[in-house]
């Protein structure tokens, strides 16, 4: 496999993959945003899912008709990977007809643009879509908010749980972390699709939201299918005793999941650290790898269950 950096200039400008099997196509874009972007090629579809993985890119230009698997499919597969679904395409090719545009726009493109291209407007359309992108990333990591599911985010998490612990230490009394992470969820995307991946993180965000009982308690996505509860002022048996609440109450959604060796529904396992800072002086950051190793020991015992130790 070979990535071309037909012109690499500012990183901060911006990263353009384009995936065609037209070379001359690829050079011409190539030199259109010469100076301005980095534009990267792959000349086929399975190349540039490889490439767009490892470059992640802010935007894609994808052909439609190239040899092996097609551009709708790439598409397909560059969207059913958590890593590059949230990178904005815009489908590419010589067919100018109205089918073809709605069924890239249906498979999620942003846009669509024919070939032969008109400099300007491919230009003024990039540009104008890589600005909305780096307007989206800005707010995203400005926001507290997980966009996916509307919980706090990891930033949020991480800001919360080191306050926490100082008020902790101050204050002298316990505080609690749960890591939760949902079981086989790799097979359940693989069964379901991604889609139906994102709708079963939905809900149990939702569930695990609905768990704990103080406001001072933060329910946030650590990332990925991982989700984490702070406990302020929570000793160890309360800790515990919430994360089965939050345990039962995901196994209760009943999500069906029939690839799921033991409990054919969505479950989750959960990892417990409590702490009394400034006695421990482990740090917040501490307390995180305890959970994780917790988490660890649920998982390897048989997952759905909850251990603090
Ligand atoms: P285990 O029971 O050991 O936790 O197994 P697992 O399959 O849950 O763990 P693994 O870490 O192997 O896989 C996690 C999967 O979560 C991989 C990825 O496809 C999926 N995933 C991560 N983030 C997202 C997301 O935002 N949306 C969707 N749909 N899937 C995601
Ligand atoms: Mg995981
Ligand atoms: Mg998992």
């Amino acid at each position: 496999m070979k990535a071309n950096w037909v012109e690499m200039t500012d990183q901060n400008s911006g990263k353009i993959l384009v995936i065609d099997d037209d070379a001359i196509f690829t050079e011409t874009i190539g030199i259109l945003f010469d100076q301005e972007l980095s534009v990267i090629s792959a000349e086929t579809g399975e190349q540039g899912i490889t490439i767009a993985q490892s470059e992640l890119p802010d935007l894609i230009l994808l052909d439609i008709r190239m040899p092996d698997i097609d551009g709708y499919e790439t598409c397909r597969q560059l969207q059913a990977n958590p890593e590059t679904a949230a990178i904005p395409i815009i489908f590419l090719t010589a067919k100018n007809d109205s089918t073809n545009e709605a069924m890239g726009l249906e498979l999620g493109a942003i846009d669509y643009i024919t070939k032969p291209i008109v400099p300007r407007i491919i230009k003024a359309r990039v540009k104008n879509h890589l600005t909305q992108k780096r307007q989206r990333d800005e707010l995203e990591n400005l926001s507290a908010i997980d966009a996916l599911t509307g919980i706090a985010n990891r930033r949020r998490l991480e800001e919360y749980l080191e306050t926490e612990w100082r008020r902790a230490a101050r204050n002298k009394y316990a505080i609690s972390l749960m890591i939760i992470d949902i079981d086989n969820f790799k097979s359940f995307n693989d069964t379901y699709g991604h889609q139906a991946g994102d709708d079963c993180l939905r809900h149990v965000a939702n569930a695990i939201a609905a768990s704990p009982q103080r406001p001072s308690d933060l329910v946030a996505r650590y990332g990925g299918e991982e989700f984490c509860v702070v406990l302020p002022d929570t000793p160890e048996d309360p800790a515990l005793d919430m994360a089965e609440r939050v345990r039962e109450n995901v196994k209760n959604l009943a999500i069906v999941h029939s690839d799921s060796p033991e409990y054919k529904v969505v479950t989750v396992s959960v990892g417990v650290a409590t702490a009394m800072p400034p006695d421990e002086k482990i740090g917040y950051e501490g307390l995180i790898k305890i959970a994780d190793e917790h988490l660890y020991h649920a998982k390897e015992s048989g997952r759905n269950r909850a251990l603090a130790s």
